[in-house]
């Protein structure tokens, strides 16, 4: 059901996700913003506002913006007019270093500068910075304000936005008055503005999801909503608890003119922001909404909700693939065959790396060309890791257990620990997995299946140097109880139940 051309695109390095993974507003924030956002024409904002500090003794002198998100770079440059004042509103004397980075004489109290937010050159970068078109935009304060919190510590903002007439704005952080936000944790705030928003809302348990959504998609608003709701249901049994109690999802049209297909996600704190092209059909349409979906609503837990620090992108983005995938045959929106496709095409990505990476060190390289490694290798140490707790159990544990036992132990406010230690730790936790990951997380060998596809009953058969999967013609009792578990005959349940 789902194409390969949507598939292959998880492992192609357009597809990417701000590593949210500092804490989840769990302390107490050290500085405040106050400021102003005004959209003055398309493709600008003024802003200006003040820093109130921790405490009063307290001198800062440098001034940055973000200058890199997700690989996209040179954002300091976007900030222009920069100048800074002190409480008597004098001009404080500074110096810029480089775009977006400003060395100040002494301390100041105000700020004030423009961003300009034309649309980035690369359509991907829409999911991860700020940008305004003529009817709409995302606003992002990650790269909007300063980042003058120090340690790292969260800084909260109260932020009044100026919007054009008739326009509006969509966010999840906390509405004080007209226009008007409380956000815990700036880094984290994400506003939707513009005037041809749709908004719809669903109430699940103590979460409420809301959508906004604009444009013409080959699926309806409420179809969305709906797909949304059922899967974020899914997780949400996987793991025993909401993450969040209120969600906002973004479905948000690419340019026109963008490729079929061609889409990117991010999912920062409780924001799903999904920016991507339609599909020629309406099937391909809500199949390629479900797998977006899918995969951005599991990132509400992990990383999202976790405290684990570093770089251990191989894990959030690779297990989370594969749960997905697991999910869509669970809940009937893919084949199986499409499983297995899925994970010949990773197989066959890593055999092309002449260089192979652990890991661990795939997930420093992320940015710098190992994004199919961390894809692709994850998701099939995440397959491996499956295989062998399923086979050593005779079906009763899966890598569900694997999940809830990092979330259990690692969900924020829990103390933040290092999240390649700690997630190996809980994976070697489990003897029949201590091969994966001293072999392919910690180690950089060539990925070894047939014992594990064996036990499933699952054969691969190598044709023109492409490996293919395929379930044996003869299976034993203990490989149809695992198939079975891994969903190979969900549609057959799903067809009798409906007889
Ligand atoms: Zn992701």
């Amino acid at each position: 059901m789902v194409s390969m051309s949507i598939i292959k695109k998880w492992f192609s390095a357009a597809q990417v996700f701000f590593a949210a993974i500092t804490l989840f507003a769990c302390v107490a924030p050290a500085q405040r913003i106050e400021a102003n956002i005004k959209i003055a024409s398309s493709a600008f904002a003024s802003v200006e506002g003040r820093l109130i500090k921790e405490n009063s003794n307290q001198t800062i002198l440098n001034w940055s913006f973000a200058n890199s998100i997700a690989g996209i770079e040179n954002l300091g440059a976007r900030i222009s007019d920069f100048s800074l004042s002190d409480e008597n509103n004098q001009p404080i004397p500074f110096v810029k270093l480089i775009g977006g980075e400003y060395l100040a004489s002494a301390d100041a109290d105000a700020f004030r500068y423009g961003v300009n937010l034309n649309l980035p050159a690369e359509v991907k970068a829409m999911a991860h910075v700020s940008w305004l078109d003529d009817e709409k935009g995302l606003l992002m304060l990650g790269d909007l304000l300063p980042q003058s919190g120090a340690n790292n510590k969260a800084v909260s903002a109260r932020i009044k936005f100026d919007l054009p007439a008739n326009w509006r704005i969509i966010s999840s952080e906390k509405n004080t008055g007209e226009n008007t936000f409380d956000v815990k944790n700036a880094a984290k705030g994400i506003f939707l503005v513009g005037k041809t928003w749709r908004e719809r809302e669903l109430v699940n348990g103590k979460t409420s999801l809301s959508l906004a959504i604009a444009g013409e998609w080959q699926f309806s608003d409420e179809q969305a909503l709906t797909a949304a709701g059922e899967i974020y249901a899914e997780y949400q049994k996987l793991f025993g608890e909401a993450p969040t109690d209120k969600v906002q999802i973004n479905l948000i049209r690419l340019p026109k003119g963008t490729k079929f297909g061609r889409w990117a996600a991010e999912t920062r704190g409780a924001n799903v922001t999904v920016l991507s092209a339609d599909m020629p059909f309406q099937t391909q349409s809500v199949q390629l909404l479900h797998e977006q979906l899918r995969h951005e609503i599991f990132h509400l837990w992990m990383p999202n909700r976790l405290a684990l620090t570093g770089g251990y992108d191989w894990f959030y983005e690779g297990f989370t693939i594969y749960q997905a995938l697991r999910t869509g045959v669970a809940m009937n929106q893919i084949r199986f065959e499409d499983y297995l496709d899925t994970l010949a095409q990773a197989y066959n990505l890593d055999n092309l790396q002449n260089r192979k990476m652990s890991l661990v060190e795939s997930s420093k390289n992320r940015w710098s060309g190992a994004s199919s490694q961390v894809y692709a290798r994850g998701m099939l140490a995440a397959f491996l890791c499956d295989a062998a707790l399923l086979g050593e159990s005779k079906g009763k544990r899966s890598i569900a257990e694997v999940f809830r036992e990092i979330y259990r132990q690692h969900r924020a406010p829990n103390k933040p620990e290092d999240g390649n230690a700690a997630i190996t730790k809980i994976l070697k936790a489990y003897s029949e997995l201590n091969s994966v990951v001293e072999k392919y997380v910690a180690g950089a060998e060539k990925i070894n299946w047939e014992t594990s596809l064996e036990s499933l009953g699952i054969e691969a058969n190598e044709d023109n140097l492409t490996t293919k999967l395929s379930v044996k013609k003869k299976l034993n009792g203990k490989q149809k109880h695992l198939l079975n578990e891994l969903g190979y005959n969900n549609w057959r349940k799903l067809s009798e139940r409906r007889k």
